[in-house]
């Protein structure tokens, strides 16, 4: 356990704890026979990559995911020795780095293989060949787009064809009809491979919001994200909870100048806030390069349990928020999380800035350090500055 000091009055807590639980509770509706790839890309949603990696291992996942080499790079030197898949492209020219790491790829392309330093390879590439089934972003949409690739892989022992898998689209939305779509052109890209290839392939297509909506329907992995964080997909999910789960990150500060100001006096730049009459404004030093983006003026942070109002701009190190009363320095302001009955929830920050609740976290900067508490303790303080 590595506790980094860190000289600040900001930090986020993560609960690792409440991973823990949210990936019991979807183990319980999963299949015995389906695993669980942990989606720790974009340094675990925000999380902290190698804690919540571990962590997901701990309870009961099989594997990791991430998007980039580089992430999966930085968990093999962590010491993780799990499989670990990239999800996203990876360069031709980065394949031998891939296989020395054994980390598996994903491939959709025909002119990917003609790229590969083949006789730079020491070790086998395991690739999983990704199928755009709807989802348009990546992948081969056709039987001999797949005929194509399979051609290629055949080309050299050390290219090992590991999984197929594809992405939905819509798995989060209460209407199911392009999912069954998307579900229906998987089912004959299947067919198809069963035919032309002999030995057994994994399949893997439920995001968070498919695996716990449709558990039975699940392939064999599953590539749980947003959920493991303790979040619901969407309003839909969040709607028709399929599965409890709570929320691991919570972001915290405290009030480290707090003053009375009469009625008339300006705030911030741009003097947008205008006191109408004797106000108590506390000054919390968290700013948009904190993540905390100047579009959230007007939303509002709990001290002593009570909702306040952000007034003025927010700067690049710090706001103001209107008290409803004197308090004193050092007293806590949450502004993800709880306190007491009072809580303002990760949605709650993603519907005023008229976005999701993924990009929350993700946009959480390296500057605030990250606490992790398991069974109400700290077990682990990483500081990136
Ligand atoms: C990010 C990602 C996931 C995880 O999706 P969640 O909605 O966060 O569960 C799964 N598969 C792919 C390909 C991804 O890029």
């Amino acid at each position: 356990m590595s506790q980094e000091p860190y000289y600040r009055d900001t930090w986020a807590e993560i609960n690792l704890s409440n991973i823990d639980f949210n990936i019991k509770q979807l183990r319980k509706h999963l299949k015995e026979e389906t695993g669980i790839y942990a989606v720790v890309k974009a340094n675990g949603y925000g999380h902290g990559d190698i804690q919540v990696a571990e962590q997901a291992l701990e309870s009961g996942a099989d594997r990791l995911a991430v998007s980039l080499l580089d992430e999966a790079i930085k968990l093999r030197r962590a010491g993780m020795t799990c499989p670990i898949l990239v999800m996203g492209w990876i360069r031709p020219e980065d394949a031998v780095v891939a296989s020395e790491y054994d980390v598996a790829i994903t491939v959709f392309q025909k002119e990917w293989f003609e790229q590969v330093e083949t006789e730079k390879l020491k070790n086998p590439l395991n690739i999983h060949m990704k199928w755009d089934t709807g989802m348009g972003r990546i992948g081969i949409r056709t039987t001999e787009e797949m005929d194509a690739i399979l051609n290629e892989i055949k080309k050299h022992p050390f290219f090992k064809l590991d999984a197929i898998f594809t992405h939905f689209a819509t798995a989060d939305e209460e209407d199911t009809s392009y999912y069954e779509e998307q579900e229906r052109r998987l089912e004959e890209l299947v067919n198809h491979l069963q035919k032309v290839w002999p030995e057994d392939v994994d399949i893997h297509s439920g995001n968070s919001a498919a695996s716990m909506r449709f558990p039975d329907r699940m392939k064999q992995f599953i590539r749980f994200g947003i959920s493991m964080y303790g979040l619901y997909p969407s309003g839909d999910v969040k709607k028709e909870r399929p599965i409890e789960l709570q929320p691991a990150f919570s972001l915290n500060s405290r009030l480290i100048h707090v003053k009375k100001v009469g009625p008339g006096e300006s705030l911030s730049y741009g003097a947008t806030y205008t006191t109408s009459e004797t106000e108590w404004i506390g000054t919390v030093p968290v700013g948009y390069a904190d993540g905390w983006i100047r579009k959230l003026q007007g939303f509002e942070v709990l001290v002593d349990g009570k909702r306040h109002p952000i007034v003025g701009r927010i700067c690049m190190d710090q706001f103001m928020i209107r008290l409803d009363q004197e308090y004193s320095l050092g007293s806590k302001v949450t502004l993800i999380g709880k306190q007491n009955q009072e809580e303002v929830h990760m949605d709650d920050v993603a519907e005023h800035l008229e976005t999701i609740n993924y990009e929350i976290p993700c946009t959480i900067s390296y500057r605030v350090p990250r606490m992790y508490i398991k069974h109400g303790h700290i077990v682990e303080v990483e500081n990136s500055l």
